[in-house]
């Protein structure tokens, strides 16, 4: 049974999240405060945790930002439950690290999609086990690591994901829907600004190698060499 942890102040809003998930046949632990989902976190590894922006005691980018620093935790799925008008752009950016967020008020069955496509990606193995090497980037498929000129990067599992989708189709380019549909596994238009973010987040990570992930405007992106 997958464990998905809530840590969301409103007491109704996590009860509410608790019986949907346990209906959907998920385990579902909850924190009301931010130091008391980072310490349930940390001891649960849990499959998914849905993080409220703005909780008690610390704030859901620093939990977030913590949980990415610690390499048990760091591929954690986490999927950010926002107001409109938080700063979309830096949850889902670089500086914080999640793996995409829902604007609230949010429908249950929106919500359950979400975590079902995402759980979905991150229990996905690639196919063939191998390393496939892309100018001066090893990505290994079977442990999930990226080296850039034999040094690691650490990658979230969007990330991976991502940049491994990209590698298999050298040179040719891949719309953001289809990006969307492919790597994060969501079968409607969602919103195409996690895929940039993530984007730029990799090429970030990924230091001079991320200039080989090329911006083809007002379409999607390919990986050239
Ligand atoms: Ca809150």
């Amino acid at each position: 049974m997958k464990k998905i942890l809530v840590i969301e102040d409103e007491k109704d809003l996590s009860d509410l999240l608790a019986f949907n998930l346990e209906k959907e046949g998920f385990r579902a632990l909850c924190a009301l405060t931010g130091p008391e989902g980072l310490a349930v976190a940390q001891e649960e590894l849990p499959d998914l945790i849905l993080l409220d922006l703005m909780l008690p005691g610390m704030m859901g980018t620093e939990i977030c930002t913590a949980l990415r620093r610690t390499s048990k935790t760091a591929a954690i799925p986490v999927l950010m439950l926002t107001a409109r008008g938080e700063e979309i752009d830096r949850v889902v950016g670089f500086e914080v690290g999640a793996d995409d967020y829902i604007v609230k008020p949010f429908s249950m069955r929106e919500l359950l999609l979400r975590i079902r496509a995402i759980l979905r990606r991150s229990s996905q193995e690639p196919e063939t086990a191998a390393t496939l090497q892309v100018g001066p980037l090893a990505i290994d498929t079977e442990r999930h690591q990226v080296q850039v000129d034999g040094e690691p990067v650490e990658l979230t599992t969007t990330e991976f994901k991502l940049l491994f989708y990209l590698s298999e189709r050298m040179g040719r380019v891949q719309s953001r829907e289809l990006l969307l549909q492919q790597v994060w596994g969501y079968n409607y238009v969602g919103d195409t600004r996690t895929v940039d973010t993530h984007v730029t987040r990799l090429r970030n990570k990924l230091g001079a190698a991320g200039e080989m992930i090329k911006t083809v405007r007002g379409f999607g992106y390919k990986l050239e060499d």
